[in-house]
């Protein structure tokens, strides 16, 4: 008999017929009642076993984490907790999970520290299965808004020959001898040598290749990994994660926060819909966690009406001008609680300023536009003024910015201009000059870090906890 999934099961579907579950032991209790999870929900199925007529041998092997196979009625269950059971008549252990040296033993509470060390077997457990199944809603949601809205799907390289992504730090790639790898005459590392016969990196970004696509296709995304060697242990950054990229051709500013803004509440909304259980589930998990804080750190919603909030609520759209000014005014500023002062514009904005924007101040999702110029990337569009560019960050509470983004210079003078000015290679990147040179047009485009978002509607306070297995200065186990 094929099994049938748990989530199938306890839709009650298949009641009063025999049916065949297989999936791993979650606790097993009087000698009787298995949990049994595979996965497919966060709901284990009871199945009841006849212990009268079971080898003492076989019950034995029932522990946490071993896998099984249960064949028996599926039937309603009397007692209190759930809905439905299986009455198992044949029971068969699949592969043995020793008690004494299974590494999560539930009964102590294991931390979310503890677990990351044990990112292969965490996923077993309610919380990361229920974030990993998000996680996997999330991605499809991604998908489906944009194919609906007729954009093309990119794959932009994950290995580029650009040093100059202007994102971050980056990895770089080669295939020379460290030990000895061979020289130029001046003594130099001779990158002709090397692989791609060139200095390469891991991307940091899609963008650069994705506007090229974008003056092609007309509006683009790419949705894949990136990499950042910059060595902040902080709760919101990883080595390597996943980014959402949009492009679109005559989009302006105002135009590439509207598709974020409807993105964002999109993605959340299908997902809401698509993960009741899970949410509601890492909802209580939220409200338990933050038990342990002080009460001025705790949200002050649940999960739940956070998201819903996101969702009926416009983010407030405010200039970097705006901002500075508020901040300045500031209690925590004049108070000198912030560790960087505010004291004049121009300051480029650090966590702690964007989360009293986001959540002390607007209480809101937040919009910043038009930084100054010399705070952001050489690609974005220079305003009248000569001093801001058409940037914008979307800052999350409990997260900080969760997109950034721009209206791409498209005048070519100005940006082999500006490209000058900070020492980026015209010769390097001259495929993306290119798109200046020929049929250029308006255009903007944002990235939206995928942990990030997975992080807000999870209700998870650390970056490591929403990626299967973390890449994060000196830790890349698994
Ligand atoms: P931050 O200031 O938080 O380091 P950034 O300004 O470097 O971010 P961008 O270069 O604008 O970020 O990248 C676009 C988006 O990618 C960010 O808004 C964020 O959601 C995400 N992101 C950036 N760096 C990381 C990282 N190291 N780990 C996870 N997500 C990241
Ligand atoms: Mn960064």
């Amino acid at each position: 008999m094929k099994h049938t999934k748990v989530k199938a099961l306890l839709s009650g579907s298949k009641v009063n017929t025999e049916v065949n579950a297989k999936g791993w032991v979650r606790t097993f209790r009087n000698n009787q009642f298995i949990a049994l999870n595979d996965g497919s929900t966060i709901h284990n199925i009871q199945c009841v076993v006849d212990f009268e007529n079971t080898p003492e041998e076989t019950l034995k092997r029932i522990t946490t984490s071993a896998s099984v196979s249960v064949t028996g009625t599926l039937v309603e269950s009397k007692g209190a907790g759930q809905k439905y059971e299986i009455q198992v008549s044949k029971l068969e252990i699949l592969g043995d999970s020793d008690a004494e040296t299974y590494p999560i033993q539930l009964r102590n509470k294991p931390s979310l520290e503890f677990l990351r060390e044990k990112a292969h077997l965490r996923v077993r457990t309610n919380a990361f299965g229920a974030i990993m199944r998000v996680r996997s809603v999330l991605a499809h949601a991604v998908h489906t808004y944009f194919q609906e809205k007729g954009f093309v799907y990119v794959n932009t390289p994950v290995i580029t020959g650009a040093d100059a992504e202007g994102a971050g730090e980056m990895f770089q790639v080669t295939s020379l001898p460290l030990d000895n790898p061979p020289r130029t005459e001046d003594g130099n590392i001779d990158y002709k040598k090397d692989f791609f016969g060139k200095h390469t990196n891991l991307t940091v970004s899609g963008q650069l290749e994705g506007e090229t696509f974008a003056m092609a296709l007309g509006q683009i995304y790419t949705f894949g990994p990136t990499f950042r060697a910059e060595n902040s242990n902080t709760s919101r950054h990883l080595a390597e994660f996943w980014m959402i990229e949009p492009e679109v051709a005559f989009n302006d500013l105002d135009d590439n926060m509207d598709l974020a803004e409807d993105f964002i509440q999109y993605v959340i909304k299908y997902t809401m819909d698509k993960c009741q259980d899970d949410l509601k589930f890492l909802e209580g998990r939220l409200l338990e966690e933050e038990k342990s804080k002080p009460q001025a750190d705790r949200s002050e919603m649940a999960l739940l009406e956070k998201l819903n909030f996101v969702l009926e609520n416009n983010f407030k759209r405010v200039s970097y001008t705006e901002a500075i000014d508020i901040l300045r005014d500031s209690t925590p500023n004049k108070k000198k609680k912030f560790q960087y002062i505010i004291n004049e514009w121009g300051a480029d904005l650090q966590s702690e300023h964007e989360r009293y924007l986001v959540e002390k101040h607007f209480k809101c999702p937040v919009i910043l536009f038009d930084y100054p110029a010399n705070i952001k990337a050489f690609y974005m569009r220079l305003n009248e003024d000569g001093k801001t560019v058409r940037a914008m960050d979307i800052l999350f509470p409990g997260i900080g910015e969760i997109v950034g983004g721009s209206q791409r210079e498209e005048r070519y003078d100005v940006l082999v201009e500006k490209m000058k000015a900070l020492g980026i290679d015209e010769e390097e990147l001259w495929w993306y000059l290119d798109t200046r040179r020929f049929g250029s047009a308006v255009h903007s485009g944002f990235g939206l870090g995928f942990e990030r978002l997975v992080l807000f509607v999870t209700g998870m306070t650390n970056i490591r906890d929403v990626i299967p297995f973390p890449r994060t200065p000196q830790n890349a186990e698994f």
